[in-house]
């Protein structure tokens, strides 16, 4: 027994893309949902359902936080519009070709002609195709019914027509309708919209039909193509059966038949196919020839083998979406290009690169005529003509701008004019430490280094470093010119340590010493500023041999004594926190620099045996300056005088001068005071 498979059996680009596009996001872990079943085949549907995808009738059917895919033959304008408004996510699968119909009738009925429609009015693509449509619009499932068209609405005979096809209608009848309608409408404009795929599906069945005992369609009952493939099959072989799953083959009808063909619909997944032919070869003892079953499973890539490859043609961006942009090449096939061949930059959105109606330059990477699609790049073509412009270039040290695109081993890649051009990384930044990381994504100055090629190998290799150091060298020039002691500047602080800060003025560095950085004591720089920090300095010094320079960073009218001179004069009753305790008295911050002493004759009105009896460490206290020595930078409080006189006036007076040196420095000078006042 002789089992001739159709190689154009199954799946066809549009469904394969929609499925793909749905186990995509399951895989994803999104909860999906399609609108419709995603194709015509309930065991494949069930499967989806397994893994949580389900199938609605409305949008207010869409779960919450599900992604909504549309199915291949697409929806209605309206619906696509209620998606849109309500806001939830869709992914569109429908199939470029039913796009492209949808392009048509949109842009004729806008010019104002009739269009007329080959298909089942009832199928959702001719529903979709039909509200693209602005105008007058008539649909017909036949020859019969166009002729009743043409005979009961009376169009005048030059009314301007164009007509489409449903992408899975009929060939033969197709042509007996345009007969139809070029003998009916004088002034008619034809568009074979018929999908490719649908159209050698159906021959290649036809011809498998002819010459077979025993023809087995597979597919789903409910399937426009499926069904379309039985009648033609039918036609040419009475002994056709159409089954859905290799459960429903009765082996006895196989049993007399010498040649068996075997065909299947559009959405007929190959597992499906693969256990139809397994059970016929294991049941009737013959096989299917390894030939044929070789060649279903390898039916894609076998037929994607380079037919027209590297040939450049012009195309126009007929519609765009995240995984690939669609082509009109003038041909009957359906361009395509793949995200990856559009631009040598991976970062990149389609839409960013390309837009609907531009006119582009490709190359043909492959065609496939079973499904009538040819892959497209746009990449390579560009590549080709950037190679051409860097290899002029190669000499000329001109400093360029292209993109970094990624971190690779040893470097950076960057891409100009789509070209894809290698950093070492030691040419890649000023420092060791800077990140490559930090780069990625950024546009860059760069000088080519090496252009060559080897046969079909090349290889650009450039430097960013080279370009940085110009820079750096042309800033350090300018400063040593301009600079001066006092001047002014805004530099980055580029390392810490312990005795100081290092700060980038462009090119050149300076330190700030860690007592430079702030008016009150701090322990170590890290305290007051941190690598990357922005910051305004003064040259403080500099040595002109050593090329050394000293910064100054404090702010003069951050000043604390300043502030006291101007703020708080003697008198003046203020708010202090107490920072420290000792048997003379106790320290309280006055501002943030500046601690006054209050003596321990200072602190009650009446004599105490210790400060610590009265006061403690983070207390606030009220207290008057009574006296200030701006060159010793002490500062006298008293507490007792804000207290009662005629108490007071009981005790002592005493005028003791605080410091805000280090604190052991105070405690060596303050009792010598204190045994004055006694
Ligand atoms: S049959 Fe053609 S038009 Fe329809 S989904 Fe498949 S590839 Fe697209």
């Amino acid at each position: 027994m002789n089992i001739n498979v159709a190689e154009s059996a199954g799946f066809c680009f549009g469904v394969n893309r929609a499925v793909n596009m749905v186990y995509s996001l399951i895989n994803d872990n999104k909860k999906v949902c399609t609108f419709g079943p995603i194709i015509h085949n309930m065991e494949m549907v069930r499967e989806l359902e397994e893994k949580g995808c389900v199938a609605v009738d409305s949008v207010e059917d869409v779960p919450q936080d599900a992604t909504l895919v549309i199915r291949s033959h697409g929806v209605p304008l309206e619906i696509m519009n209620e998606i849109n408004r309500s806001g939830i996510a869709c992914e569109d699968a429908t199939c470029p070709f039913v796009k492209k119909i949808h392009n048509i009738v949109n842009q004729e009925s806008g010019e104002g002609r009739t269009v007329f429609v080959a298909g089942n009015k009832n199928h959702p693509e001719v529903q979709g195709i039909v509200s693209h449509c602005s105008g007058e619009i008539y649909t017909f499932n036949n020859n019969d019914e166009l002729l009743e068209i043409a005979n009961n609405i009376l169009l005048e005979k030059n009314r301007p027509i164009s007509v489409v096809a449903q992408t899975t209608f009929d060939t033969k009848e197709w042509k007996k309708c345009l007969k139809t309608v070029k003998k009916v409408y004088t002034n008619s404009k034809i568009f074979d919209t018929i999908c490719n795929a649908t159209s050698v599906r159906q021959n290649e069945a036809q011809q498998i039909a002819e010459k077979s005992d025993l023809m087995i369609v597979i597919g789903d009952r409910h399937s426009s193509n499926t069904g379309k493939l039985f009648d033609i099959c039918k036609r040419k072989c009475d002994k056709t059966f159409l089954i859905e799953t290799a459960q429903e083959l009765d082996m006895n009808v196989l049993r007399n038949a010498d040649s068996i063909g075997v065909t299947a619909g559009a959405s007929t997944p190959a597992r499906i196919i693969k256990e139809v032919l397994d059970k016929m070869s294991e049941e009737t003892k013959s096989s299917v020839t390894n030939e044929n079953e070789e060649s279903f499973e390898a039916l894609l890539e076998e037929s994607l083998k380079n037919l027209n490859t590297n040939e450049r043609v012009k195309g126009t961006v007929v519609s765009i979406d995240p995984t690939a942009v669609y082509v009109d090449v003038g041909r009957k096939q359906t361009g395509f290009i793949p995200a990856d061949e559009l631009s040598n930059d991976p970062t990149v959105n389609p839409e960013d690169v390309v837009k609907v109606g531009d006119e582009l330059e490709l190359l043909i990477m492959k065609t496939n005529d079973q499904e009538g699609t040819i892959m497209l790049s746009k990449r390579r073509v560009d590549a080709q003509k950037g190679w051409e412009e860097l290899e002029e270039k190669a000499e000329s040290k001109e400093v360029l701008t292209g993109k970094v695109t990624a971190v690779v081993k040893g470097g950076l890649s960057l891409v100009y004019n789509n070209v894809r051009i290698f950093v070492p990384a030691s040419q890649a930044t000023v420092s060791r430490n800077d990140s490559l990381e930090d780069l990625v994504g950024k546009e860059v100055q760069f000088r080519l280094i090496e252009v060559s090629q080897r046969g079909r190998r090349r290889q650009a290799v450039a430097s960013i470093r080279s370009v940085l150091m110009d820079e750096i060298n042309k800033k350090r020039d300018e400063f040593w010119q301009n600079v001066e002691i006092g001047k002014e500047y805004t530099g980055v602080v580029r390392s810490i340590e312990n005795y100081g800060a290092f700060v980038d003025l462009g090119g050149v560095s300076g330190m700030i010493h860690i007592s430079e950085l702030s008016w009150q004591r701090v322990k170590h720089p890290s305290e007051v500023v941190k690598v990357g920090d922005e910051v305004k300095v003064y040259i403080k010094d500099i040595n002109e041999e050593t090329h050394k320079i000293s910064l100054g960073y404090k702010d003069p009218d951050a000043n604390p004594w300043e502030i006291l001179k101007r703020d708080f004069p003697v008198d003046t009753v203020v708010k202090a926190k107490i920072v420290g305790i000792t048997d003379f008295g106790a320290f309280a911050n006055i501002i943030p620099g500046v601690d006054g002493l209050i003596h321990i004759s200072q602190i009650a009105n009446k004599r105490i045996d210790k400060p610590s009896d009265i006061l403690k460490v983070g207390e606030e206290v009220e207290a008057k300056i009574t006296a200030i020595d701006f060159e010793k930078k002490r500062v006298s409080l008293s507490m007792r005088a804000l207290l009662p006189q005629e108490e007071a006036k009981k005790e002592d007076k005493e005028e003791v001068v605080a410091s805000v040196e280090p604190e052991e420095t105070k405690a060596e000078e303050a009792p010598a005071e204190e045994t004055t006042a006694e």
